[in-house]
Formats: structure tokens, sequence, C-alpha cells
């Protein structure tokens, strides 16, 4: 038996079969042959990049088919490999001839001044960059699980959890992340246990395959457990099931302050399995659901028509409850494969969040219009905006609002605007100006997942600065304090869904200082709630 230890990043117990899946970038040096053999490389690396778009064309829904199709095409285009062959006439190697076209290529096909053309540089941007990873020699392996298991990886990102079949994923294991990275926080949300920061050592191909027991609550893992440890989990998970079946009377529950006001319990969520799934397990509604995670699915893609499917879906399973969808919140730690955004020094304090309207349009035009759609056809929903630092990033977005809304109303796509707007409150700024920004919209959430990591510049995924990393600083808890105190004065509900809702200790704290409504993970709600229902009935 061999024991690592990581930092506990999901709670659970599980012991499955490893499977590891490491990708980490080969270390390489390019070396240029002669153009005719680079060229034979790029015709090999070429084929490779169809045959593995072409399988994942298998599983794809029929938009997300559709593009994969266009880039098999785009691969063969004849003017396209004219540009990678001129640079290879040059002496700069396949890899670097295929950079550079892709540029050009691009750069061309955004300035014809077609929207539809410009969309489209992104799809080839997309397969080449399939192209130069096989010239690269790195490692592309995706996270096809075909039997239960345990993942080890050295890092799982977002775009993986999207595309696993979440049957089979019993558990995660990394070398890399941290506890309020993106991808623990949805495997949170799937109720999958996660540990992270493991000793790289774990990702010996020795251990595929090997039994491993993995501890989600306190970070443990043993690889080929001992008699005596797999007699303490097999204890533990039956304890576990019976709390579950406990936790399910108390579905229905809900949870009083000592002076009789009610705590509500939401769920964050990231798509209408996961919805389905909270309300099941007794969410109040839903307080967030993470639209950016449509960057990363194979079932539905950003079309009009899949994200009309999506919202409308998500309705669906909320099942009359409040439902709250976030607008797309990419950037800084949420990076995605099919966007290539600009790279900056300093994501974090970039452009991400509603501030990429500004550079990204079309997108945002599109998903308002998939809301108004999905809100005019099933019932009202909220939507929040993420990012929010100033009065101008309100005031610009809902310009964008009017004007499609305009639009639609006009040609009579839609009848009635159905949306209730909010903010997210997750800035220091907007938490100090939360008294001008309330006249604006009808909710405000506290997203104390960025909030704390703005307030003491800490960034929330760099385990390095954990120590400085407190949801329940002082400094926090009055800007916390201060955006209630502002809802209040100005009639508007006020809620919290970073991660910190579900922890006991912060949860009192936030309610303490007037928090009446906590969004959490869907396998948080009923442990938090039995807490809370037991702290107020001793008072
Ligand atoms: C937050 O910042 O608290 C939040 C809920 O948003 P995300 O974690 O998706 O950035
Ligand atoms: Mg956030």
């Amino acid at each position: 038996m061999v024991k690592y230890v990581g930092t506990p990043a999901s709670g659970g117990l599980t012991v499955a079969k490893i499977k590891i899946v490491n990708r980490r970038i080969a270390g390489f040096k390019r070396v240029v042959l002669a153009p005719h053999r680079e060229k034979a490389l790029l015709n090999a690396a070429v084929i490779l990049a169809k045959d593995e778009i072409k399988t994942l064309m298998e599983h794809s829904s029929k938009e997300h088919h559709d593009i994969l199709n266009f880039q098999v095409v785009m691969l063969d285009d004849e003017g396209l490999r004219t540009l990678i062959n001129s640079q290879i006439e040059e002496q700069v190697g396949a890899a670097r001839a295929v950079e550079l076209a892709m540029e050009e290529y691009c750069d061309r096909m955004k300035n014809i001044g077609n929207e539809y053309l410009a969309q489209r540089s992104s799809d080839i941007r997309d397969a080449l960059t399939r192209v130069i990873d096989i010239l690269d020699g790195r490692n592309r392996e995706r996270f096809v699980l075909t039997e239960p298991c345990i993942v080890v990886a050295d890092e799982i990102l977002p775009s993986d959890l999207a595309a696993i079949d979440r049957k089979f994923a019993k558990g995660f294991i990394t070398e890399g992340g941290s506890y309020h990275n993106h991808a623990n926080i949805i495997a949170r949300t799937m109720g999958i246990p996660s540990v992270c920061g493991v000793d790289s050592e774990i990702l010996n191909p020795l251990n595929d395959g090997k039994t491993v027991a993995l501890d989600g609550y306190t970070g443990e893992v043993f690889i080929s457990p001992a008699d005596d440890v797999s007699a303490v989990f097999s204890r533990r998970m039956s304890l576990e099931q019976s709390d579950s079946e406990k936790y399910q009377q108390l579905r229905e529950a809900s949870v009083h302050t000592p002076d009789g006001e009610e705590v509500a319990i939401y769920a964050n969520c990231n798509d209408p399995k996961d919805i389905a799934l909270a309300i099941n397990n007794g969410a109040q509604g839903i307080g967030l659901v993470r639209s950016e995670i449509l960057f990363m699915s194979t079932t539905y893609d950003l079309s009009l028509a899949s994200q009309i499917r999506f919202y409308t879906e998500c309705i669906r399973a909320a099942k009359g409850h409040e439902i709250t969808i976030r607008t797309f919140d990419i950037g800084a730690d949420k990076p995605l494969e099919n966007l290539q955004l600009e790279k900056e020094p300093n994501p974090a304090l970039g452009m991400r969040g509603v501030r990429l309207m500004y550079t990204q349009q079309q997108i945002f035009e599109t998903q308002i219009e998939a809301l108004l759609v999905s809100a005019d056809r099933c019932g009202r929903i909220n939507v929040m905006i993420p990012m929010v630092a100033v009065e101008s990033d309100i005031t610009d977005y809902f310009t964008m609002v009017e004007k499609v809304k305009e639009r639609l109303l006009g040609d009579g796509t839609i009848t009635r605007d159905n949306i209730c707007w909010g903010i997210m409150i997750e800035t220091p700024s907007a938490a100090l100006i939360s008294e001008d920004l309330a006249k604006y919209v009808n909710f405000f959430s506290i997203g104390t997942n960025d909030l704390t990591q703005y307030v003491l510049a800490a960034d929330r995924i760099n385990t390095n600065a954990a120590r400085y990393y407190n949801p329940v600083h002082p400094a926090v808890v009055k800007l916390v304090e201060m955006t209630v105190k502002n809802a209040v004065r100005y009639g508007i509900k006020v809620s919290v869904c970073g991660e910190s809702a579900a922890d006991f200790e912060s949860a009192k704290i936030y309610i303490d200082k007037g928090v009446r409504c906590l969004s959490m993970a869907q396998n948080a709600m009923l442990p938090i709630k039995e807490r809370l229902i037991d702290e107020f009935s001793k008072h």
C-alpha cells in the first residue's frame, strides 16, 4: 500500500481502479529538417488530426458535428495548405509554418467584415492548433471513460468534465489544481469526490489499473489499500450511504434563524441534469447556472438554436423554482479551447466576464437573444452579469440587451421581456458602490470566490497564496455586509453563491450579516441544512 495526501477538493469516499491520464506537454525543442521532410511531417500530422476530429464527430451533437466537419474540410483547403507550404520553403519548420499561416489566414477572414466568416476563424484555429500539437508531440488524450474508475491526471480541465460520462467517473486525483479552480467546483456540483495537489509520483504508469481508495474529505489517497484500510473505507462508505438516507428526510425541511426568518438553500448547477438532481434533493431554487459550460460541452454548443435548447431544458428542469442563469463568465482561470482569447499578462485583472462584451460582441448578443427567447417561451428567469466593476459594465450591457430586444419584439420573435436582471457582486468595487448599482437591477448575488481573491489579492487557484485566501476575513465580511445593507435599503434580493456558502462556519457569519439565501453545490445542501437547523434550534 502507498499513501499520498493531497488537498481535499470535493467530499466523498470512493474505491475503484485507477485510470492514468497524463497530458503534460512533452519537453520538446523544435528541430527544423529539410523542407521536403517538414512537408512529409505536416502531411502525416494533418491525416492524424482529421482522424481525431472524425472520432469526435461520432459522439457529437448535430451542431457540433457540423463544426467538426467544417474543420476536416478546412484542413484540406488548398489556399491554406499553399500558405503553410510556402512558409516551410522559408525553412521555418512545419509547426511554426502552421502557426504563421494560421495567424495570416484567420486575420484575413476576420478582416473580410463578414461576421459568419469571422466566427469560423476560431474553428480553423481549433483545427490548426490540433495539427501543431501533433507536430510538437503534445499529448491530446481525452477522458474517454468506458468503465467505473478514478481518474488520476496531471490536471483536469473543465472541458474534460463536461465531456465525461458521469456514471463511470468515481473520483479524481490530480497533481495540479486547487480547491477553487473550476474543474473542482464542477466536480463538487457533480458530487464526484476529488483530491488535488498530490505528489507527481502518483502519475507513474505502473499505477494504471491498480485499486485506489480516495477520501475526498481528508485528501488521503491509498494505492492498493491494505485490508484494514479497505475495511475502514467500506464501513465509512456504508455510513455515508445511511447518512444520505437520513439527509433525504431533510429535503423538505427549511432553515429559520432564531428570529424566525427563513434562510433559503439554493443550488449552483452547470446543466439540466445537475438542476434536476438539485431539485430532487430539495433545492428551493437554482442560484447560479454557469452558462460558460456551453463552451466546453459536447452536448450543446454556442449556436442560437443550441443555446435556446440549453436554457429551455434548464428552466424546465427547475420545475417552476426560481432559476438564475449567469451570462458567460469566461477568461482568467476559465480558459477555453474553442475561443482563442488574447494572451494577457494578468488575466484575472484583464478581459474576463462581462468585459468581454467589448471584444466578443456577437457571442454576447447571441446569448442575450437565446435568453430572451427561452424566457419568453418557458417562463420568467433571472439572469445575472458577472465581474461587474463599474456602472458602465451594466449600462453598456443593457444597451446591448435593448438593441437585441427591440429587434426581437419588432419582428415578433418574442412578445415580452420575461427576464429579471441582476449582477454578481464579486469585485471590491462593485461591493463598495453597491448603493449606486442597486438602481439598475432586481438582485445581487455575492460571488465570494472572486470577491475574496480580489479583496485579499490572493489568486484563487494559487495554492501558495492559500494562507491569504479567506472568504470570512473581516475585509470580505465587511463588503458582504455592506452589499446586503444596500440591497435591503433598495428593496432588491441578495444571495451568496460562492463556495463558502457551503461552509458551515462561513454560512453562519453571512447569515449573521443579513444574508437570507445561500446557493451551493447540490451535494452540500442537505448536510448544511442539517447543521444550520441544529444550530438555530439551540437558541
Ligand atoms: C464566485 O466568484 O464566487 C462565483 C460564484 O463565480 P465563479 O466561481 O464561477 O467565478
Ligand atoms: Mg466569480
